[in-house]
């Protein structure tokens, strides 16, 4: 049992390296950020008052030694390393998996627990008169999957707009298993996932208005198979929406899924810990978090 009377919270998806950025570029904008101290001041507040875990999350062949050096000194950080089908990392893929693999090698053990993120994105925008190189996406994928064999880690999977594409290669790589972060579908797709034995995490988009169809996908994922994430700086949930996003509004996810599931949130927090723990084998059990 938890001693605390807060919820234990993890952010199983967030982007620390990005958030200084974004909120520098949302001053410049002159939009209203928020209050934001500065990333490390952030993580350290969170922490201080009880928060349960951060997994931060890469997606090019080089940021892992910046995030490792930034951010490891946060007991409660953990790390993925992973390749986002961008362009570049398409045609670089063979070099920039060689290089990512190294950098995961070079990392104390027990850091890095999961490959990711990657996947299929079918919905981003090229530069006009480019065409995404599918092919070599699926390929970028398939080399993902076969290191996340190969180092007995779990994957985290970004699919978009392409549904059906993304199981046929997760299908292909039943040894490895995973989830499918910042979920974008329906409930028809979360039973496919579901069946090729994949957790199902949900982004703070969960929490707009328009987003019916999430609410209900996330009604059809059974309890030990659920994750919640911000993916900060990205996608802050409502009431922070337009805002950057840190891991600590994930606790808006938490209050929405645990009326959704009819669950209470002190329940649910410790739910998510447990899928959290067994996935990804964090090391962050609510019972040794205060
Ligand atoms: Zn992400």
């Amino acid at each position: 049992m938890i001693v605390s009377k807060k919820p234990f919270l993890i952010d199983t998806h967030a982007h620390l390296s990005m958030l200084d950025e974004f909120y520098v570029r949302f001053s410049t904008q002159q939009r209203t950020p928020g209050e934001f101290p500065g990333t490390e001041a952030l993580i350290n507040g969170l922490f201080t008052e009880g928060f349960g875990g951060i997994l931060d999350i890469g997606t090019q062949a080089g940021d892992l030694p910046g995030r490792i050096a930034a951010f490891s000194r946060f007991e409660r950080v953990r790390f993925s390393a992973g390749l986002w089908p961008d362009p570049k990392n398409i045609a670089g893929r063979r070099e920039l998996v060689a290089q990512l693999e190294a950098h995961i090698a070079a990392v104390p053990a027990g850091l890095v627990v999961a490959v990711g993120e990657c996947g299929l994105d079918h919905h981003q925008e090229l530069p006009s008169g480019t065409a995404l190189d599918k092919a070599g996406e699926t390929e970028l994928l398939e080399m993902l999957l076969d290191l996340a064999g190969r180092l007995r880690l779990p994957i985290i999977i970004h699919s978009r707009d392409a549904p059906e594409e993304t199981a046929a290669v997760l299908a292909r790589h039943s040894e490895v298993h995973g989830v499918i972060h910042c979920f974008s579908y329906g409930k028809e797709e979360v039973r496919k996932f579901l069946d090729l034995g994949y957790y199902i995490s949900f982004a703070g988009n969960v929490t707009y208005k328009n987003a019916s169809n999430l609410r209900e996908a996330l009604l059809f994922v059974p309890q030990d198979r659920l994750l919640l994430e911000t993916d900060s700086p990205f996608l802050a949930p409502v009431p922070h929406r337009g805002k950057p996003a840190n891991p600590g509004m994930v606790v808006e996810n938490y209050v929405l899924a645990a009326e959704l599931c009819g669950i209470g949130l002190m329940a649910l927090g410790e739910r998510i810990a447990e899928n959290a723990e067994s996935l990804f084998r964090l090391a962050l059990s609510p019972h040794n978090a205060f």
